[in-house]
């Protein structure tokens, strides 16, 4: 809960702060995996899409990981990570190391500087709670000059699908806003929210000016439907 405090603060301050350095990275990343990951804990094999792309260049948008998340935790942020990249296609990339232990304020400022996305664990008492949409929320995106902060309200995912909630606000990470159905819908839908759909992948599309054709997207109505076991 460390974490969670100084963000507060800082969210208080308005992140005017220092200089210092980042390390550890401890999430395996394996590009040439990512489809099956995707497809894995999407629950079904083949459901995604399988473009064909020619990025110029690739953009990295770097994500810190609270090691307040548990294991378990930590791999559901990683799978939502790993679908994203899956249906970005090269042309935008996210990584993901585990914030340092107890982080000082110039840490957590060099992150945001350097337009990383620190992904906290908080429950229903921080103040990110009690502003507008935190209220009712199980995850809340603050962005701000570059990088910002995706918020995941633990005491209330209770047993949702954390992929599922981390990916829609990483969609807003990469820009989106909300849709009225699918992943960016506003409200949490257990049936819409397992994997990246078409309208989701448009969204970004539109927001990193992408061309929409050699991205990715999952197709959950192509004779399939989740298994409900698979949600916890
Ligand atoms: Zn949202």
């Amino acid at each position: 809960m460390r974490v969670a405090r100084l963000i507060a603060v800082l969210l208080a301050s308005g992140f005017a702060l220092l200089a210092a350095a980042v390390f550890l990275s401890t999430f395996p990343a394996n590009a040439a995996t990512e489809r099956e990951v995707a497809a894995r804990e999407s629950g079904a094999p083949l459901v995604y899409t399988d473009h064909p792309s020619r990025p110029s260049k690739e953009r990295i948008i770097a994500l810190y990981v609270d090691r307040d998340f548990g294991d378990h935790e930590r791999q559901r942020i990683v799978a939502a990570m790993r679908q994203w990249n899956y249906v970005l296609n090269g042309f935008v990339r996210f990584t993901a190391k585990l914030l340092p232990d107890d982080p000082s304020s110039a840490e957590i400022a060099q992150i945001r500087r350097s337009g990383g996305w620190i992904v906290a664990k908080v429950d229903s008492r921080h103040p990110v709670t009690r502003q507008a949409e935190g209220r009712t929320a199980l995850a809340v995106t603050v962005s701000g000059g570059g990088g910002g902060f995706v918020y995941v309200i633990g005491d209330r995912i209770g047993s949702r699908d954390l992929t599922g909630v981390v990916m829609h606000e990483f969609g807003h990470v990469l820009g989106a806003g909300h849709d009225g159905y699918g992943l960016m819908a506003p409200v949490y839908n257990a049936n819409n929210g397992h994997c990246i759909d078409r309208d989701a992948a448009a969204l970004v599309a539109r927001a990193q000016r992408l061309p929409l054709a050699q991205m990715n997207w999952c197709e959950p109505n192509a004779g399939y439907s989740p298994p409900m076991a698979s949600r916890h």
